[in-house]
């Protein structure tokens, strides 16, 4: 089986994050494997055991991309392949999607796996834009995958609710918490992986131009939440508190 998975670089939500002048600021050393992604290889690398075949990671990113590529290679994927497009200023979930159907329009892929969401930007629209550009069957935020005889049956969650999906194969499928527990890279995967070289493609290899890949959305603003400030508790008679409370509403609603 030819699977591909689909890797984002994303920030360390464990870290501080910063916003200067409308724009999140990515620290490059900060940054670490989308976690929804982590299930994505798990669930490649189980496929691969069941079924055979090879697993390419790709990413859509910068040179910093190249480090959570080796994690991925270190738990065992057989290659990576990092997408550059520096040309494009303004990207969006359009502009990935673009570049990846560029990329994995001639691969012949059975399987794509990708994550249900980022924890960063988190429009969860990169797999279903992506499926739709190769004419893919998709199912999202699925928590169990099992092909057999080239067909593939999914569940689905649902809010909690689950669904089952049966499908012919080839498909793309975006992982949800819970497809499976991913481990992590082993020693011998480590040194494996370092060795391993990482595929560059540019625009030009995938003869696309850069108007087809412009972000179609524009982000006006993004900026990080001031703390919230100590709640006020009222207090007298239950008639005076609704007062207070009808007055601070009211300066509330003058104020917007
Ligand atoms: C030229 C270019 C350069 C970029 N450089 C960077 C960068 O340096 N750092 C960075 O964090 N982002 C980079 N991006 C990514 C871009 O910002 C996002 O992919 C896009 O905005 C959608 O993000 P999202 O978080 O909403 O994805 P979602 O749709 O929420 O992501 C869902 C899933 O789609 C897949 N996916 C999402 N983004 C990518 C990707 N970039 N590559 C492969 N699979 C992906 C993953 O499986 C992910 O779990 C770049 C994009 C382009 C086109």
């Amino acid at each position: 089986m030819r699977i591909f998975v689909l890797l984002k670089s994303t920030f360390d939500t464990e870290e501080r994050v910063q916003a200067v002048d409308g724009k999140v600021v990515y620290d490059e050393g900060k940054m670490i494997m989308n976690p929804y992604d982590e299930y994505a290889i798990e669930e490649a690398l189980i496929q691969k055991g069941k079924h055979g075949g090879e697993v390419t990671v790709v990413t859509v990113g910068q040179e910093g991309c190249k480090t959570q590529l080796r994690t991925a290679l270190a738990m065992g994927a057989d290659h990576a392949v990092l997408i550059r497009a520096e040309e494009i200023v303004e990207v969006d979930a359009h502009s990935t999607a673009t570049l990846l159907a560029a990329y994995l329009a001639d691969k012949k892929a059975d399987l794509i796996i990708g994550g249900n969401m980022t924890v960063d930007q988190g429009t969860g629209q990169v797999g279903p834009r992506l499926a739709e550009q190769l004419g893919l069957h998709q199912a999202t935020a699925i928590i169990a995958l099992t092909i057999d005889k080239g067909m593939v049956t999914v569940v689905r969650d649902v809010e909690g609710d689950e669904v089952t999906l049966v499908s012919e194969l080839p498909i793309l499928v975006t992982a949800q918490q819970g497809l499976n527990e991913p481990k992590y890279p082993t020693l011998p995967g480590i040194m494996k992986a370092k060795k391993k070289v990482i595929e560059e493609v540019t625009l030009d290899d995938l003869s696309l131009d850069v108007e087809v890949v412009e972000a179609r959305t524009k982000t006006h603003l993004q900026y990080t939440l001031t703390p919230r400030g100590k709640g006020k508790v009222l207090e007298g008679k239950t008639e005076d508190q609704v007062r207070q409370l009808v007055k601070w509403i009211g300066n509330m609603v003058k104020q917007v």
